[in-house]
C-alpha cells in the first residue's frame, strides 16, 4: 500500500491553547506553528471543565463555541475547526445548544474525572456509549486504563483490556465515530500505552474503521508534527483513505451541517 508521508497530513485535530488552563500557547501562536508545519486545517480542542461560577461556566462555553467565528478569516489562511475535548462523566455538555456549533468534538479517556478505584472497564465503555450522537471521535482510548478497575485486571494488555479495546473498535465503527491516533501517546507514553495503541490500531485496520490524527499539543511547537504516528501507520500499513487528516473532502465535510 501507499506509504504515508508528512505532506499527506493536512490537519492537526487535537490542539490545546491557554484556554485549557494547563496548556501554554495562545491561539495566534498555534496558528503560526500550524502554518509553518503546512497544516491547512487546525482543530482547537480545549478541555471542557464546566466548573466555577455561572459566569465562568458561561464564559467557557462561549470561548469554545464562537472560536470559528472570531478567527475566520485569519492572515495565515488556516481553516480553524471549532472543537473541544470532553470528559467522560459530564452530562451537561450534551445539553447546551451552543455546543452544536462545534464541528469537532473529542471524547477523551481521562481517569482524572472519574473515581479511579471504583470505575470498571464496563462503566468506561458505557461512558463512550453515552457520548454517541455528540462526539466525532474517541480520543486516546489506550491511555490510563491501567489505573482503573483494579479488581478486574492488572493493567497492560490483559484479557479484560483486550475486550474493552475490541468493543471500542466495534462501537466506533457501528456509529461512524473516528478513533484517534494520538501523537502524544507515542511521544510521552506511560507503561504499556503503546502496546495497547498498536493492538486497537491493528484491529481498526482489519475492521474498516476510520481514524483521526492529533498531536494533543499543549505547547504550540508540537503542532503538526506527526513523526511517530507516521512510522506506526506505515508499520501496520494502515490505509491512507481511512485517515480523515489526509482527506480534504472529509475535512471540508465537517463544516457542513
Ligand atoms: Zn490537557
Ligand atoms: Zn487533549
Amino acid at each position: 500500500m501507499d506509504m504515508i508521508v508528512a505532506s499527506d497530513i493536512l490537519a492537526d485535530l487535537h490542539v490545546h491553547t491557554i484556554a485549557s488552563i494547563h496548556a501554554y500557547s495562545t491561539l495566534r501562536e498555534c496558528l503560526i506553528e500550524a502554518k509553518e508545519h503546512n497544516m491547512e486545517y487546525l482543530a482547537i480542542t480545549d478541555h471542557y471543565y464546566n466548573e466555577g461560577s455561572l459566569v465562568q461556566r458561561k464564559n467557557e462555553i462561549n470561548c469554545m463555541c464562537y472560536i470559528e467565528e472570531w478567527v475566520t478569516p485569519n492572515r495565515y489562511g488556516i481553516k480553524v475547526i471549532g472543537g473541544g475535548e470532553f470528559n467522560l462523566n459530564h452530562e451537561v455538555f450534551k445539553k447546551d445548544r451552543l455546543m452544536k456549533r462545534l464541528h469537532w468534538r473529542l471524547l477523551g479517556t481521562h481517569s482524572w474525572f472519574v473515581d479511579r478505584k471504583e470505575t470498571t472497564l464496563d462503566q468506561l465503555y458505557q461512558y463512550f456509549v453515552d457520548g454517541i450522537g455528540f462526539c466525532n471521535a474517541f480520543a486516546h482510548i489506550e491511555r490510563e486504563i491501567s489505573e482503573l478497575d483494579h479488581k478486574a485486571h492488572a493493567g497492560g494488555l490483559d484479557e479484560p483490556t483486550k475486550k474493552f479495546l475490541t468493543d471500542m473498535v466495534h462501537l466506533a465503527k457501528e456509529n461512524n465515530i473516528y478513533l484517534e491516533l494520538n501523537e502524544g501517546t507515542l511521544a510521552r507514553h506511560k507503561v504499556d500505552d503503546i502496546e495497547r495503541l498498536e493492538f486497537w490500531l491493528r484491529l481498526a485496520k482489519e475492521n474498516g474503521n476510520f481514524i483521526s490524527l492529533g498531536t494533543d499539543a499543549h505547547y504550540c511547537e508540537l503542532i503538526g508534527n506527526f513523526r511517530r504516528s507516521i512510522v506506526l501507520l506505515n508499520k501496520i500499513d494502515f490505509p491512507k483513505e481511512r485517515i480523515i487528516n489526509c482527506r480534504k473532502d472529509l475535512l471540508d465535510g465537517l463544516f457542513v451541517k
